[in-house]
Protein backbone atom coordinates (compact mmCIF):
# COMPACT_ATOMS: atom_id res chain seq x y z
CA UNK A 1 0.00 0.00 0.00
CA UNK A 2 1.12 3.30 -0.80
CA UNK A 3 0.85 6.36 1.73
CA UNK A 4 -2.18 8.72 0.91
CA UNK A 5 -0.69 11.82 1.65
CA UNK A 6 3.04 11.00 0.56
CA UNK A 7 3.82 10.35 -3.07
CA UNK A 8 5.61 7.61 -3.63
CA UNK A 9 5.86 6.13 -0.39
CA UNK A 10 5.05 3.04 0.55
CA UNK A 11 3.55 2.00 3.53
CA UNK A 12 5.49 -0.22 6.36
CA UNK A 13 3.91 -2.67 8.09
CA UNK A 14 5.11 -3.35 11.69
CA UNK A 15 3.71 -5.49 14.13
CA UNK A 16 3.95 -3.34 17.21
CA UNK A 17 3.40 -4.81 20.71
CA UNK A 18 0.89 -7.54 18.75
CA UNK A 19 -0.98 -4.98 16.84
CA UNK A 20 0.02 -4.83 12.98
CA UNK A 21 0.00 -1.32 11.69
CA UNK A 22 1.04 -0.09 8.66
CA UNK A 23 3.32 2.97 9.14
CA UNK A 24 4.23 5.92 6.49
CA UNK A 25 8.35 6.19 7.47
CA UNK A 26 7.78 9.86 5.44
CA UNK A 27 5.04 11.80 7.49
CA UNK A 28 4.86 9.12 10.68
CA UNK A 29 1.18 8.79 9.70
CA UNK A 30 -0.64 4.93 10.66
CA UNK A 31 -2.87 2.71 8.61
CA UNK A 32 -5.66 0.82 11.00
CA UNK A 33 -7.53 -1.74 9.34
CA UNK A 34 -11.34 -0.68 9.94
CA UNK A 35 -12.19 -4.17 12.03
CA UNK A 36 -9.38 -2.96 14.19
CA UNK A 37 -10.72 0.26 15.61
CA UNK A 38 -14.07 -1.33 15.36
CA UNK A 39 -13.66 -4.25 17.80
CA UNK A 40 -12.20 -1.41 20.05
CA UNK A 41 -15.15 0.50 19.95
CA UNK A 42 -17.22 -2.53 20.72
CA UNK A 43 -15.30 -3.52 23.57
CA UNK A 44 -14.77 0.15 25.15
CA UNK A 45 -18.02 1.77 24.24
CA UNK A 46 -20.38 -0.50 25.27
CA UNK A 47 -22.20 1.00 28.49
CA UNK A 48 -25.18 2.91 26.57
CA UNK A 49 -23.31 4.58 24.01
CA UNK A 50 -24.30 4.53 20.35
CA UNK A 51 -21.25 3.42 18.09
CA UNK A 52 -22.91 5.81 15.79
CA UNK A 53 -21.23 8.70 17.83
CA UNK A 54 -17.86 7.31 16.22
CA UNK A 55 -18.46 9.62 12.75
CA UNK A 56 -18.89 13.16 14.16
CA UNK A 57 -18.91 16.41 11.97
CA UNK A 58 -18.25 14.18 8.82
CA UNK A 59 -16.19 15.99 6.01
CA UNK A 60 -15.04 14.64 2.14
CA UNK A 61 -11.22 14.41 3.11
CA UNK A 62 -8.46 15.38 0.97
CA UNK A 63 -7.02 12.07 1.00
CA UNK A 64 -7.96 8.97 -0.76
CA UNK A 65 -7.80 5.36 0.76
CA UNK A 66 -4.98 3.34 0.12
CA UNK A 67 -6.58 0.43 -0.69
CA UNK A 68 -9.43 1.04 -3.07
CA UNK A 69 -8.46 5.09 -3.96
CA UNK A 70 -11.71 6.45 -3.22
CA UNK A 71 -11.87 9.51 -1.56
CA UNK A 72 -12.36 8.63 1.98
CA UNK A 73 -14.37 10.86 4.89
CA UNK A 74 -12.78 13.06 7.44
CA UNK A 75 -14.33 12.86 10.67
CA UNK A 76 -14.03 13.55 14.30
CA UNK A 77 -13.41 10.86 16.76
CA UNK A 78 -16.49 11.23 19.17
CA UNK A 79 -16.85 14.55 20.81
CA UNK A 80 -13.16 15.56 20.35
CA UNK A 81 -11.55 17.76 18.08
CA UNK A 82 -9.43 14.76 16.42
CA UNK A 83 -9.70 14.07 13.03
CA UNK A 84 -9.64 10.87 11.10
CA UNK A 85 -10.14 9.98 7.79
CA UNK A 86 -12.32 6.52 7.02
CA UNK A 87 -12.49 4.44 4.22
CA UNK A 88 -15.95 4.41 3.20
CA UNK A 89 -15.91 0.99 1.58
CA UNK A 90 -14.68 -0.22 4.95
CA UNK A 91 -10.95 -0.82 4.62
CA UNK A 92 -9.94 1.10 7.53
CA UNK A 93 -8.61 4.37 8.81
CA UNK A 94 -5.60 6.80 8.28
CA UNK A 95 -4.28 8.61 11.47
CA UNK A 96 -2.00 11.64 10.98
CA UNK A 97 1.23 11.59 12.56
CA UNK A 98 0.83 11.78 16.63
CA UNK A 99 -3.18 10.75 16.14
CA UNK A 100 -2.64 7.33 17.21
CA UNK A 101 -1.34 8.06 20.22
CA UNK A 102 -4.23 10.61 21.53
CA UNK A 103 -6.81 8.18 20.70
CA UNK A 104 -4.58 6.01 23.05
CA UNK A 105 -4.65 8.64 25.22
CA UNK A 106 -9.05 8.56 25.11
CA UNK A 107 -9.01 5.05 24.80
CA UNK A 108 -6.86 4.86 28.03
CA UNK A 109 -9.09 7.12 30.01
CA UNK A 110 -12.15 5.09 28.98
CA UNK A 111 -10.71 2.16 30.36
CA UNK A 112 -9.93 3.59 33.59
CA UNK A 113 -13.26 4.60 33.85
CA UNK A 114 -15.03 1.26 33.33
CA UNK A 115 -11.77 -0.14 35.62
CA UNK A 116 -13.37 2.17 38.45
CA UNK A 117 -16.81 0.63 37.76
CA UNK A 118 -15.23 -2.67 38.09
CA UNK A 119 -17.29 -3.97 35.19
CA UNK A 120 -14.62 -3.72 32.41
CA UNK A 121 -12.77 -7.40 32.71
CA UNK A 122 -16.46 -8.80 32.69
CA UNK A 123 -17.29 -6.44 29.27
CA UNK A 124 -14.45 -7.54 27.72
CA UNK A 125 -14.75 -11.72 28.76
CA UNK A 126 -18.90 -11.25 27.46
CA UNK A 127 -17.05 -10.55 23.28
CA UNK A 128 -19.25 -12.26 21.14
CA UNK A 129 -16.34 -11.66 18.45
CA UNK A 130 -13.77 -14.40 18.72
CA UNK A 131 -10.34 -13.12 18.54
CA UNK A 132 -11.41 -9.57 20.20
CA UNK A 133 -10.48 -10.29 23.56
CA UNK A 134 -6.84 -11.04 22.96
CA UNK A 135 -6.83 -8.39 20.47
CA UNK A 136 -7.79 -5.73 23.10
CA UNK A 137 -5.32 -7.64 25.75
CA UNK A 138 -2.51 -6.81 23.66
CA UNK A 139 -3.77 -3.71 22.95
CA UNK A 140 -3.75 -2.84 26.41
CA UNK A 141 -0.10 -3.88 26.33
CA UNK A 142 0.21 -1.56 23.88
CA UNK A 143 -1.18 1.27 26.04
CA UNK A 144 1.43 0.35 28.81
CA UNK A 145 4.22 0.90 26.39
ZN1 LIG B 1 3.24 9.56 4.35
ZN1 LIG C 1 -11.05 1.69 0.65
Amino acid sequence: MHCPRCEGFELDAYVHKGIEVDRCLNCNGIWLDHHELDELEDQVIKQGTSKGTLVYANRESAISCPKCHIKMTEFNYRANDLAIDACQNGHGFWLDNGEDSRIKVLLEQRIKDLGRSGKAEKLWGKSKTVGSKSFFRKFKEWLKG
